[in-house]
């Protein structure tokens, strides 16, 4: 038995047999095969692609059952690509006639069609250059699966643990499945979307694990803890054993949180407002479930990501929306606009050459470059809230007020083109994230010329100190209790009061019972959480009063280091998380040494 440690990011503990992916996209096997192995390396190119088109046509299914019809065709040019003779032709060629391996033979004349396509006058065409590399991509996963295991991803018979150097958000899809119980990654952190992607598919993950890939074995027996962040590896029947309890443990505790409904107030009596973040519409349910009231993040990003290559039409926005905001049955619904970009998003839309994304064209940045991109999802967006009223419009990464002010000129325009065809639009809430220190540092201009704000800690704090969300390696100087964030926090929520407008969060810290309890010390009234974290938030809440929150707040906004100011509140807040969650899950962030809170 040995342990990997690595950053916990998720809720819950899962059990499974490894399944290593390391040669995805890098480390293509290339090798020669002998003339007697021709016919196997053919049956290898054809079963993937047998296998390919089974998972497309589910995929299809997927995309007509929850997007509509419209979605479901780019499946289609997928299938036709797949089964289009100079593909297979070509690539059986070069296995026959090169002795290339099927993988090696696969890339080459890919790259040969990809070459082809892109020399084409015709945008419409050269486009098909994506679905193309889409399809390869597949063929080429599922390759590399049936190398290193004789089985496909979507013929998991056992309970599988995903081990892979990094995993996307457009991986979303396939991963999705129920035989699927938890990854492992190398890259990424606390906050990055690796971490936000474990928890809208709710399912056990540990980042950051270094070498993890190296250490497990095909077919090793993993325990991946996702709230500790450890991945044990051939565990012992005891560990097994006392996990698994600790898990059923989990789960009861889990259960009861969900019966604790009703209002969320504090103790002393403040009113306080949880709704939860969302990137599929399929998590809706789970918001119905834990009670929460509305939407504070929807991360349109993810719809683009459903649609690529091609880029969603005003109808798909529209109904996108119009469809989140009828589940939401009145409820707001914040739909944040298209924050492509940065570290891990991509889309054939983004300049791939960018020397530093994180810091270059993202979100609003891009969206201001792209205005036809841009316009389009405000179409979308404006024509949906004015059949659905519970709907507000977010902009991410507004870095000052001119820019501000360009996107609401922007809005306004789009406003008056609709109405010049015809629609009504009513007035719909517009507010900025703030999540880049200059925009907290200019709160104030901007709290003035907005409907309300959002911050989003995951950003504010990746700038604030300079550290790569999904970095591994510095991934110890992201630190949240860093006084430099928490003075932005304080001055961003004390503008939001001055102006009284509404003013949320919807960073990760929300969904950390410190951080909930630390944000509540620092004047915040509208969380906005994982979804699977909602409950549990709500109930620490509800144990504590607002009044000692900031107390506690207060004294540790006095300490200069980010660890004094941890200590600080764990000795003040550690009882209340203990008395809430126990002691196994407050191991790692308190002492659990409290006789009782203070709280
Ligand atoms: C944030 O930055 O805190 C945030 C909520 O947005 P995202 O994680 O999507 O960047
Ligand atoms: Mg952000």
């Amino acid at each position: 038995m040995k342990t990997v440690r690595g950053i916990a990011v998720s809720h819950g503990i899962a059990v499974g047999r490894a399944l290593v992916i390391s040669r995805w996209e890098s480390d293509l096997p290339r090798y020669r095969i002998a003339p007697a192995d021709v016919r196997s390396e053919f049956r290898r190119f054809w079963r993937a692609r047998r296998q390919a088109r089974d998972e497309i046509g589910t995929l299809r299914e997927k995309a007509a059952r929850e997007l509509g019809d419209k979605y479901a065709s780019i499946f289609d040019a997928h299938l036709m690509i797949l089964d289009d003779r100079s593909l297979g032709r070509e690539t059986m060629g070069r296995i026959r006639d090169d002795l290339l391996n099927a993988e090696w033979a696969l890339a080459k004349t890919v790259k040969r069609l990809l070459a082809a396509f892109a020399g084409v006058d015709d945008p419409y065409i050269r486009e098909r250059g994506g679905d193309i590399s889409d399809v390869h991509t597949r063929l080429q996963r599922i390759l590399a699966l049936e190398s290193n295991r004789e089985e496909g991803i979507l013929e998991l018979e056992e309970d599988t643990v995903i081990v892979a150097p990094s995993l996307l958000p457009s991986d979303a899809l396939w991963l999705h499945q129920p035989r699927i119980v938890a990854f492992v990654t190398e890259q990424g952190g606390k906050t990055s979307h690796t971490a936000i992607l474990a928890n809208a598919l709710e399912i056990a993950a540990v980042l950051g694990a270094e070498g993890v890939t190296e250490m497990v074995e095909q077919g090793d027996e993993l325990i991946v803890d996702g709230f500790h962040g450890t991945v044990i590896v051939a565990p012992t029947a005891e560990e097994k054993d006392s996990r698994l309890r600790e898990r059923a443990r989990l789960e009861q505790l889990e259960a009861a949180f969900e019966m604790d409904r009703g209002p969320v107030r504090t103790t002393d009596g403040v009113e306080l407002v949880l709704r939860g973040n969302v990137e599929f519409l399929e998590e809706v349910k789970t918001l119905h479930r834990v009670g929460a009231s509305g939407v504070g993040l929807y991360r349109s990003e993810f719809l683009f990501l459903a649609t690529a290559p091609r880029l969603p039409d005003t109808d798909q926005h529209f109904e996108a929306y119009c469809r989140l905001a009828r589940e939401l049955e009145g409820q707001p619904v914040v739909i944040r606009t298209l924050d492509l970009g940065g570290e891990k998003y991509f889309n054939d839309v983004l300049d791939s050459g960018e020397p530093n994304p994180v810091m270059g064209l993202r979100a609003i940045r891009f969206c201001l470059k792209r205005p036809d991109i841009f316009r389009t999802q405000l179409r979308g967006l404006l024509l949906a809230a004015a059949e659905y009223p519970n709907i507000r419009i977010m902009i991410p990464m507004i870095s000052g007020l001119e820019e501000w002010r360009e996107v609401r000129a922007m809005v306004a325009g789009v406003r008056e083109e609709l109405e010049a065809e015809g629609h009504r639009i009513p007035p719909v809430p517009l507010g900025p994230m703030i999540e880049i220190p200059a925009a907290a540092l200019v709160v104030d201009a901007l709290a003035r010329e907005s409907d309300f704000l959002s911050i989003g800690t995951n950003d504010l704090q990746q700038y604030t100190l300079a550290v790569d969300r999904g970095n591994r390696s510095v991934a110890y100087l992201n630190d949240p209790w860093h006084p430099a964030l928490l003075r932005l926090l304080r001055e961003i929520i004390l503008a939001a009061r001055r102006r009284e407008i509404p003013v949320a969060l919807c960073g990760e810290m929300a969904s950390e019972p410190l951080g909930a309890l630390t944000l509540l010390g620092l004047g915040l009234r509208e969380f906005s959480c994982n979804p699977v974290m909602v409950s549990e938030v709500r109930s620490i809440l509800r144990r504590c009063s607002e009044k000692a929150a900031r107390r506690v707040v207060s004294e540790a906004m006095g300490l200069p280091t980010g660890k004094e100011i941890r200590e600080h509140l764990e000795a003040a807040f550690g009882g209340l998380v203990e008395a809430v969650l126990g002691p196994s899950l407050t191991e790692d962030v308190g002492d659990g040494h409290q006789d009782s809170p203070r709280c």
